[in-house]
């Protein structure tokens, strides 16, 4: 906090993960002598750097950009970049941390890094986008490759976005290794990656479920958001007969009581991907309850929420309500969607509450199938993909049950993905010294 007075988020998620491993911290006196919560609260480097561009009437324009390169104890740097109005170094920094356990979750070699800017996409034309996108890379590209950072898509970054940045580096770096995730079908882009994150997430739900032998089938699931992470947790959740009752943007939440439809869905892929539309026009379509301005959370009736559009999206009266009306499991799509007051309240209800180091994980472990891909100069069906991805959420879930199984037998899984994600790059970095 004396170092970083300025930046809340970071703190908030450095906390989170300090309080929950400080027990076992304790059981091994060599990771004191080897200062490594100090470290790891320090990321090995920053970026920064102006980002200058041209808009489509001639004015030049300038934004701030990032890499925050965390940790690259157990693999290269890892994460994706963010382009959004309110990206700061305090949010780039919680994300590479976050990212730096989650990835070790994975059960593959990853660090961990975020990067971005406080451009935002949102009503610019595909020609602004491309402009400043290039930019963004001919200052970022000597500082990423294939084995040393390898950055993918987040909010505001989807496939288009990743297909004009990896284009700009190829380009600068005269070289074609995959350096990017969430690429193209056409230029080594892994099947099931735009999916991965919200299939993942779905996958994950369905493990905690079994623990108390519930079935989602008949569940009313609240989502936030209705970018790539929500949608395609909607479309799986439909798949296997659970009702969909909201979805949401920066703007306002639509309610759907009866449970979105899958040519509904189809509707949303094309107005947010295409036509690059807001959720309101998705309810004037559908004649569909619009809340402008709010959030899901104590709008609708719900027996699971997962929060899928950004980070402290879902506070503590929000958690009060959800538990008022019975929720039985909260699974995160979004990174630290839940404020501290909420999660306390999800402990102590004992529900069934994962967070998005473990819930989201999916994401990031398909854009390492999809590094894995690259380097063999293979490409892999969407049924193989699918299936590692499946056995990645069983394997993370195993690991919150090792390390966050209480002696009454409740699973808390913030715990459990915490000591998981920390243990793995703990051992590494004591491994190979002080660096
Ligand atoms: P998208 O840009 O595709 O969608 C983001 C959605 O969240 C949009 O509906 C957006 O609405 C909404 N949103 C963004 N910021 C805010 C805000 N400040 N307040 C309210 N709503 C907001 O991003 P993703 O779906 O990729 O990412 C969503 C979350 O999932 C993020 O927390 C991200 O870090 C996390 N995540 C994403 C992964 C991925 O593979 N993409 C992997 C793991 C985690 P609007 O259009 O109005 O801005």
């Amino acid at each position: 906090k004396r170092r970083f007075p300025n930046e809340p988020e970071y703190i908030q998620a450095v906390e989170e993960v300090i309080t929950t491993i400080e027990d076992t911290y304790n059981e091994y006196p060599e990771f004191e002598r080897y200062n490594l919560i100090e470290r790891l609260c320090i990321p090995d480097r920053i970026f920064s750097f102006r980002v200058s561009w041209v808009d489509d009437k001639g004015q030049v324009r300038n934004n701030m950009g990032w890499r925050i390169q965390h940790n690259n104890a157990i693999g290269p740097y890892k994460g994706g970049i963010r382009f959004h109005s309110s990206v700061n170094q305090s949010i780039l920094k919680f994300l590479a941390f976050e990212q730096t356990f989650k990835n070790s979750l994975t059960t593959l070699a990853m660090g961990g890094a975020k990067g971005g800017s406080d451009f935002s996409p949102r009503g610019k034309s595909d020609m602004e986008v491309m402009r400043f996108c290039q930019a963004f890379i001919q200052e970022l590209w000597r500082q990423i490759g294939a084995d040393t950072d390898v950055p993918a898509g987040d909010i505001g970054v989807g496939g288009r976005e990743v297909g004009y940045m990896y284009g700009m580096y190829k380009k600068m770096a005269r070289e074609n290794t995959g350096t990017f995730t969430g690429k193209g079908r056409e230029f080594g882009g892994s099947l099931i990656r735009p999916e991965a994150t919200g299939y993942g997430n779905v996958y994950f739900l369905l493990n905690m479920l079994q623990t108390r032998g519930i079935d989602i089938a008949g569940k009313r699931v609240a989502i936030s958001g209705s970018g790539n992470v929500a949608t395609y947790t909607a479309e799986k959740l439909i798949s296997l007969g659970a009702k969909v009752v909201s979805l949401s943007d920066s703007d306002g939440t639509v309610v759907i009581p009866d449970g979105l439809t899958q040519e509904q869905m189809d509707y949303v892929f094309r107005l947010k991907n295409i036509y690059r539309g807001r959720i309101r026009e998705f309810a004037e379509e559908y004649e569909l309850p619009y809340h402008p301005g709010e959030r899901p959370w104590q709008i609708v009736d719900c027996d699971i929420a997962m929060p899928s559009a950004t980070q402290n999206e879902l506070d503590g009266d929000d958690a009060r309500a959800l538990l008022k009306q019975g929720v039985i499991a909260v699974s995160e799509g979004a990174n630290m969607p839940s404020t501290p007051d909420a999660i306390k309240e999800f402990l102590a209800a004992r529900i069934l509450y994962a967070p998005g180091k473990a819930a989201n994980a999916g994401g990031v472990s398909v854009s390492g199938l999809e590094m894995a891909q690259n380097s063999q100069k293979l490409s892999w069906s969407a049924e193989e993909v699918d299936s590692k991805l499946r056995q990645i959420m069983a394997d993370i879930h195993h690991q919150c049950e090792l390390f966050g199984k209480e002696s009454d037998g409740f699973v808390n899984y913030v715990k459990g993905a915490n000591v998981a994600g920390f243990m793995k790059v703990a051992r590494a970095m004591m491994a190979q010294g002080i660096l």
